[in-house]
């Protein structure tokens, strides 16, 4: 290595010392527990979270940004789990990302999503008419699909009790997600409806550390929320869009909501419980497989939720090893999943992932964040898994019994 220089005022370190939790980087042992825990650890490439931690407490900024480690970290806080000074990577690296000299390493489609999402409200820049057009035609496939010309999928509708926030995906290339969401509204028999100023449950100001950005995009849904008059923000199946709008949301915008937020999975589970749905557990005959999404589990504490619901779904669930607040990342969290140049480092990150799915042997494995399911997806026609991935939403839907 060249020779570095250390800076004791740099901007990493001012940063990290402004925060109450998880900055005790001068606190860092350099025991390496972190390291062991990360899934590149035995790959090539990657993050090395000591290194990180002992660049950033040294001032050794320039070196840490052209490391190129801080795009891999997947903000998984794995190593965090086990630190024993519970040093918390997740806001060191973000913090990292946000600053200025690191902007030149910022991938060219995190940029473009985060412009497209302050612009538009999506990150994958649909435009408002093109989302009502969109919806318009959805909603009348639907009303044929279930013989029923009430039963339109809504938008912009004032006073509905629960407004739906979907990922961007499903009004891209999962379409048919976003109608198997509308047949379960429809089956709740509660009035709902979407918001067209504001369409997309991600948020990339979290992915890129920089806590106003990410702010203002929660800005926007919490403002399309409180302007219908919605009860409840139902959030759709996404990690870190519940990480930030539910599990962080008031301390970022600093205030409380008018409205109650919970995910998919949590309302689809409390009508079953509510027995307003009822669902088929012989839906899948064959043992089930969860994988836990690291910001619903590790960083937000939901681990029952999609395990209940999935309960109502199937026979048998069987655990991968390890899980829940052990649990290993899919590979593609943090935004290296948005990077479109980023497959052959995904398929690096996701391998503990593949050889937990292979060792567990089931034919079905289920998540509860549509990023997950993509990169899982990747991961078993890769690796040659044969497996077949589902979201425990998308489960319940085939799950549904409608008479
Ligand atoms: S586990 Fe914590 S204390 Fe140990 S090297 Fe990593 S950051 Fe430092
Ligand atoms: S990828 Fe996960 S385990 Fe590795 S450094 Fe980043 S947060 Fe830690």
């Amino acid at each position: 290595m060249n020779e570095a220089t250390l800076i004791n005022d740099a901007p990493l370190l001012s940063g990290l010392n402004k925060h109450q939790t998880g900055d005790n980087i001068s606190e860092c042992l350099t025991c390496g527990v972190c390291s062991s825990r990360c899934s590149w650890y035995d790959g090539e490439g990657g993050p090395v979270p000591r290194q990180i931690v002992r660049m950033a407490q040294l001032g050794l900024d320039d070196l840490l940004i052209e490391s190129g480690m801080l795009w891999d970290c997947m903000l998984c806080n794995r190593c965090t789990e086990e630190c024993p000074v519970g040093i918390n990577m997740d806001q060191v690296v973000r913090q990292a990302r946000s600053l200025q000299a690191a902007d030149k390493i910022m991938p060219e489609d995190l940029k473009a999503g985060v412009k497209n999402r302050l612009d538009l409200g999506d990150v994958n820049g649909l435009t408002q008419e093109e989302f009502v057009e969109t919806i318009e035609w959805l909603s009348e496939e639907f009303t044929d699909e279930v013989g029923d010309p009430d039963a339109v999928i809504p938008y912009d509708q004032k006073g509905a009790r629960f407004l739906y926030l979907p990922n961007p995906r499903e009004l891209g290339i999962n379409l048919m997600h976003l109608t198997a969401m509308a047949r379960l509204f429809y089956s709740f028999k509660e009035p709902w409806t979407m918001s067209s100023r504001h369409t997309d449950v991600t948020n990339w100001g979290y992915f890129i550390g920089n806590d106003d950005i990410s702010r203002k995009m929660a800005l926007q849904i919490v403002e399309a929320t409180e302007d219908l008059e919605a009860e409840t923000l139902v959030l759709s199946e996404c990690g870190h869009g519940y990480f930030v709008l539910k599990t962080l949301l008031e301390k970022l915008i600093g205030r409380k909501t008018k409205f109650n937020v919970v995910a998919m999975p949590e309302l689809t589970l409390d009508m079953v419980e509510k027995g307003i749905i009822k669902l088929n557990p012989a839906t899948l005959d064959e043992p089930v497989a969860y994988h836990d999404p690291c910001n619903l589990g590790r960083k937000s504490g939901v681990y029952d939720i999609p395990r209940k619901l999935l309960a109502f779904c199937c026979k048998e669930i069987v655990e991968l090893t390890p899980n829940r607040e052990h649990g290993v990342c899919c590979g593609g969290g943090g935004g290296i999943l948005q990077d479109s140049s980023s497959h052959k480092r995904r398929m690096i990150s996701g391998k503990p992932k593949a050889d937990q799915i292979r060792a567990a042997s089931v034919k079905h494995l289920v998540t509860a964040c549509l990023s997950c399911d993509r990169q899982l997806g990747e991961l078993v026609k890769h690796y040659d898994l044969g497996v077949q991935v589902h979201t425990v939403v998308s489960l319940a839907v085939e799950a549904l019994v409608t008479n």
